[in-house]
């Protein structure tokens, strides 16, 4: 795994808004404290996701790119793109492949940071099918898409410069090859969980089982009693 060293730039495509707070706000939080620039690419505005049945879904999609906005800035990012793809309907198909790889290539960072781009069977709500989908079209746009310059001819991508990504990091991994030690960082983690209002019907329940489920992959992967660990599969695309 790259360390914060070696990084200058780390790119963060997620399905929905939340989802990197979710997967990756600490070690984020970790990365711009030392210096790393990182931006954010959300494939959708989570027009389908909360609780509230009064909120027009057109409403919907403008609250939560507010809502992800404010997120990132509690752990160091303000650049963030939007794809505006509608939530439920994502496909890996070559439009998507296309717009990800564009920004790929305006970002031009070394280490992307996505979600599982196949079924885990022991997490549905881990394995919603915009997840797979995000998942898959990011590693397309990895390889082949950003780094051919034959790619997408006639199209934005063509005019762009390619680029070659070194890393991409899934959350959630379980091979102990990628684990962050986020407990000075796990604060600032909830504080950007929390920024998400319109889908937290309980706060304080929220914070409750995010404290614990991020102590406990401390646990898993051996770090102390009191620790809050985040981690990641690591794949190297160099
Ligand atoms: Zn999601």
């Amino acid at each position: 795994m790259l360390q914060p060293s070696e990084i200058e730039r780390v790119l963060a495509v997620m399905a929905h808004p939340d989802d990197v707070d979710f997967g990756a706000a600490g070690t984020v939080a970790t990365l711009t404290d030392a210096g790393v620039e990182v931006v954010y690419c959300l494939v959708t505005d989570g027009q389908a996701g909360g609780f509230d049945h009064t909120i027009p879904r057109d409403e919907m999609a403008a609250i939560r790119r507010g809502e992800q906005t404010e997120a990132a800035a509690k752990v160091g990012v303000t650049e963030l793109h939007f794809l505006g793809h509608m939530d439920g309907s994502v496909v890996a198909d070559l439009d998507l492949r296309h717009d990800i790889s564009v920004v790929i290539r305006k970002v031009r960072p070394q280490v992307v940071i996505t979600q599982l781009p196949v079924r885990n069977l022991d997490s549905t709500y881990g394995s919603h099918p915009d997840h797979i989908a995000t998942g898959e079209a990011t590693m397309a746009a990895v390889y082949p898409d950003a780094r051919n310059p034959f790619a997408f001819p006639g199209r934005p991508l063509a005019e762009l410069e390619p680029w070659s990504v070194d890393e991409v990091w899934i959350p959630f991994g379980t091979d102990g090859q990628g684990v962050v030690d986020i407990t000075d960082q796990l604060d600032r983690k909830i504080e950007a969980l929390m920024c998400h209002r319109s889908q937290h019907p309980d706060p304080a329940a929220i914070e409750e089982r995010v404290r614990m489920w991020w102590q406990g992959i401390a646990a898993d992967h051996g770090l102390p009693e009191g620790s809050s660990a985040e981690a990641f599969r690591v794949v190297d695309t160099r």
